[in-house]
C-alpha cells in the first residue's frame, strides 16, 4: 500500500460521518459528494504519477541508450564464458569490426593469444560474483590495442541477462607507461640498460644459474683517461665518445648479452651462457681491441683506453655481488696496468682490506708527520768524490716496520696523499742539503735530487711548492734537481710543457729517471729543458757483464754527451759495473757498491768523514778498496 493512500483513506472516513447525516434526509450528502470528489482527485495523482515515472523511466533509458550508443567506450554483454550476444555501435571504431560481425563471437577470438590467461582469471573472477577490472590487447586490423575492461554481473536482470563488459582503449596510458619505464630502466645517453635493468638481467641469470650447465659472467668496464678528453675537449666531445663507445661494445657481445651503463664512464656487459670463463677473456679482448681503435670525435682522433673484471655469476650471489665481484676484479686490472683485465678471485677482497689500512695508517702517518727522507749519495764516478743526493722518502710505520716506497708509493699517488708527502720531502731535503752545504766545507756544491710524482706535477700548486722550499731553506735553485720519469712527459700536454719552463726558470734542474724504461724517445729530449738523464739500473746491470755488449748504456751516454745532458748511473752494485761505467764515459753514479740510502745523521757523517780526509790532505784517489770499506759502513 502507497503511502499516500493512508491520508485518502482518513478523509474518506471523516465523509462517512456527513454522509450519515444526509442518508436520513434520503439524499446524496454534500459529505458523499466531497469524498467522490476526493477518491477521484487521489486517482488521478496517483495515475499522473505513475505515468512521470514512466515518462522519466523512459527518458532514463533513452539517455543511457545514447550513452552506450554514443560512448567511445565499448559495453558488450557476454554470456559466462565469455560468447559476445550484444556490443555497442562503438565497437566499429575500437576494434575495427561491425557490431554484426562481432556478435555471436567469442571474446577470446578478439583477444591477444598472450593475454588469453588475463581474460580466463577475469570471466572466472566474474563468475564468482566479483567486479573485476584487467587489461588486454584487442585486434583492431592488423594492430593490437590496449583496453582496460571493467565488468558488472547482470545476469539476474531479466533485460541484460548477461556480463556487462565496459571497454576502453588505453593504448596512449600504456604507451607513455612504456616509455617512462623504458626511461627507469635506461641510460638516457647511450640508451643502454641502465644500473637497476642490469641487475635484473643478471637477477635472472642467477635464477637460470642452477639449471642451465652453461655459466654466465659479468663484465665490469671503466675506460682510461675518460676524464682528460671531458676536460679538454669538453662534455659535449665526452658525451659523444660515450655514445661511440657504446655502439662499438653494441659489436662485441651476442644479441642477447646486457650491455650497460652504469654511470660515468663505467660500462657493465652481461654474458648468457657462455662455454667457459675462457670464453669471457676472449670477450673482454675483443672489447679492449674494439675501444683502442681511436675515435673521431669533433673532428680530431681520441684514443681512450679500457680496464676490464671479469666475474662469474654463480647461484649463491646476489645480483649487487656479482656486480661488486667485477668491479673489484676491473680495480685490480686497473692497479695492474691501464688496459688490462683481471679475473675476479675471493682473495681480492681481502687484498682491498689490506690496502684500504695501508692507504689509512699513511694518511695518520702523514698527518703524525712519520714519513722520514734517507739520503743516498751520488759519487763523481772518477774521483769517488761526492757530487749529491737522491733523497728517497721513508716510512717507519709501528706495526709494519719499514714500508719500502714501492708499496706506499702507488696508493699516495692514487689517494693524493703523494701531495702532501711531497711537500714534506721537498721543503725538508732542500733544508737539509742547505745545512749541509754550509755546515760541511765538502759539500759546498752539494747537490739535491728529489724524486717528483708524475701526480704532483699535474698540481696548480707545483710551482709554488718548488719555490716556497727553496725561499723558506735558502737553497739556491741551481744546487736542486728535480727526477721525473718518462711517463709524465709522455702526457705531452701543453700545461705541462708549460710547467716544466715554469719550472726550468727557477733555476731548478730537471732529470729524467729511470731513463730507457718507458717510451724513450729521442724527441722529447729536444723538446723538453732536461738536464740529466738517470740511467735505469736495468742497463747498468749489462755493463758488468763480459759477454754482452752494453750496447743501450753507450747509446744513453753517447746521446748525453751530445745533448749536453749530464748521466747518472744508478744502481751500481759492483766494483766492475762501476769501471765499466766510467770506461763508457759515465761520469756520476750511485748504488749499493757505493752507500745504500743513508738518515740524515749517516750521511752527515759521512760528508764529515769526507772532509777530514781532504783536511789531511789525502791524496784524491778512485774509490780504492780501503775507501769501500769505508763507504761499507754506511751500508745498513
Ligand atoms: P728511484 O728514484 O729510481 O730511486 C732509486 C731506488 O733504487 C731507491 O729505491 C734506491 O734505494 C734503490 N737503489 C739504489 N741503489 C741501488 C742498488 O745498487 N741496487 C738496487 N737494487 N737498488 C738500488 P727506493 O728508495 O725503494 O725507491 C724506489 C722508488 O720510489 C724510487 O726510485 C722513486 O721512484 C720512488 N721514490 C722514492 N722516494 C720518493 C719520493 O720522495 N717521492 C716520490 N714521488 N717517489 C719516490
Ligand atoms: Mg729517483
Ligand atoms: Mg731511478
Amino acid at each position: 500500500m502507497s503511502s499516500g493512500l493512508w491520508p485518502a483513506l482518513a478523509i474518506v472516513a471523516g465523509s462517512v460521518v456527513i454522509v450519515a447525516d444526509g442518508a436520513r434526509q434520503g439524499l446524496p450528502t454534500i459529505g458523499a459528494v466531497i469524498a467522490m470528489g476526493a477518491v477521484g482527485l487521489f486517482l488521478v495523482r496517483n495515475l499522473r504519477e505513475a505515468h512521470g515515472e514512466v515518462e522519466a523511466l523512459m527518458t532514463s533509458e533513452a539517455r543511457f541508450k545514447a550513452l552506450v550508443q554514443q560512448s567511445s567506450d565499448v559495453t558488450l554483454i557476454t554470456t559466462a564464458d565469455g560468447a559476445i550476444s550484444y556490443a555497442s555501435p562503438s565497437v566499429a571504431e575500437l576494434f575495427g569490426q561491425e557490431t554484426a560481425a562481432i556478435e555471436g563471437k567469442a571474446l577470446a577470438a578478439l583477444v591477444h593469444p598472450d593475454d588469453a590467461a588475463s581474460l580466463g582469471r577475469f570471466l572466472r573472477a566474474v563468475a564468482e560474483g566479483d567486479m573485476v577490472v584487467a587489461e588486454w590487447r584487442v585486434k583492431r586490423g592488423d594492430s593490437w590495442v590496449w583496453t582496460e575492461n571493467t565488468s558488472t554481473d547482470l545476469r539476474n536482470e531479466p533485460s541484460i541477462a548477461g556480463i556487462v563488459v565496459n571497454a576502453r582503449d588505453i593504448s596512449e596510458r600504456r604507451s607513455l607507461e612504456a616509455r617512462l619505464t623504458h626511461q627507469a630502466y635506461h641510460d638516457s645517453l647511450t640508451r643502454l640498460a641502465n644500473r637497476s635493468l642490469f641487475l635484473n638481467r643478471v637477477a635472472h641469470a642467477i635464477a637460470r644459474a642452477p639449471r642451465g650447465k652453461r655459466p654466465s659472467a659479468v663484465l665490469f668496464l671503466d675506460l682510461d683517461d675518460f676524464k682528460k678528453v671531458n676536460d679538454s675537449l669538453g662534455h659535449a666531445a665526452g658525451d659523444e665518445l660515450l655514445v661511440a663507445c657504446a655502439g662499438r661494445l653494441a659489436t662485441c657481445v651476442r644479441p642477447g648479452d646486457t650491455i650497460a651503463r652504469l654511470g660515468g664512464d663505467e660500462f657493465a656487459v652481461l654474458l648468457e651462457g657462455i662455454a667457459d670463463m675462457q670464453d669471457a677473456i676472449q670477450i673482454a679482448e675483443r672489447i679492449s681491441g674494439a675501444l683502442r681503435t681511436s675515435f673521431t670525435i669533433h673532428g680530431r682522433d681520441v684514443f681512450v683506453g679500457v680496464s676490464l673484471g671479469l666475474a662469474e655469476v654463480t647461484t649463491d650471489l646476489t645480483p649487487d655481488e656479482a656486480l661488486r665481484n667485477a668491479d673489484l676484479a676491473m680495480y685490480f686490472a686497473k692497479g695492474q696496468d691501464k688496459g688490462r683485465y683481471a679475473i675476479y678471485a675471493p682473495e681480492m677482497h681481502t687484498q682491498l682490506v689490506e690496502r684500504l689500512e695501508l692507504e689509512a695508517d699513511l694518511r695518520a702517518a702523514v698527518d703524525a708527520n712519520q714519513i722520514e727522507i734517507e739520503y743516498q749519495p751520488i759519487i763523481h764516478l772518477n774521483t769517488g768524490d761526492v757530487y749529491g743526493a737522491e733523497a728517497l722518502v721513508r716510512w717507519h710505520h709501528a706495526r709494519r716496520g719499514s714500508v719500502a716506497p714501492s708499496t706506499f708509493v702507488a696508493v699516495a699517488e692514487e689517494t693524493g696523499l703523494i701531495i702532501p708527502v711531497g711537500q714534506r720531502v721537498l721543503g725538508r731535503a732542500c733544508e737539509q742539503a742547505q745545512a749541509w752545504r754550509t755546515d760541511r766545507r765538502r759539500a759546498r756544491d752539494l747537490q739535491l735530487s728529489v724524486n717528483l710524482s708524475g701526480r704532483h706535477f699535474m698540481e696548480p700548486t707545483l710551482l709554488h711548492d718548488v719555490r716556497y722550499a727553496l725561499d723558506h731553506s735558502g737553497l739556491e735553485p741551481r744546487a736542486l734537481t728535480l727526477e721525473i720519469t718518462e711517463s709524465v712527459l709522455m702526457q705531452r700536454s701543453e700545461s705541462m710543457l708549460e710547467q716544466l719552463n715554469a719550472i726550468k726558470a727557477l733555476g731548478v734542474r730537471l732529470a729524467i729517471d729511470d731513463f730507457g724504461t718507458g717510451y724513450s724517445s729521442l724527441g722529447y729530449l729536444q723538446r723538453f729543458p732536461i738536464d740529466i738523464l738517470k740511467i735505469d739500473r736495468s742497463f747498468v746491470e749489462a755493463v758488468a757483464h763480459a759477454t754482452s755488449d752494453p750496447v743501450l748504456v753507450r747509446a744513453i751516454i753517447a746521446l748525453g754527451a751530445t745533448l749536453g745532458i749530464e748521466t747518472i748511473a744508478e744502481g751500481i752494485e759492483r766494483v766492475e759495473q762501476r769501471d765499466g761505467l766510467r770506461a763508457l764515459g759515465c761520469q756520476l753514479g750511485q748504488g749499493y757498491y757505493f752507500a745504500r740510502s743513508l738518515t740524515p745523521a749517516a750521511f752527515d757523517a759521512m760528508l764529515q768523514d769526507e772532509s777530514e780526509r781532504h783536511v789531511a790532505h789525502e791524496p784524491r784517489r778512485l774509490l780504492a778498496p780501503s775507501r769501500q770499506r769505508s763507504v761499507a759502513c754506511w751500508l745498513r
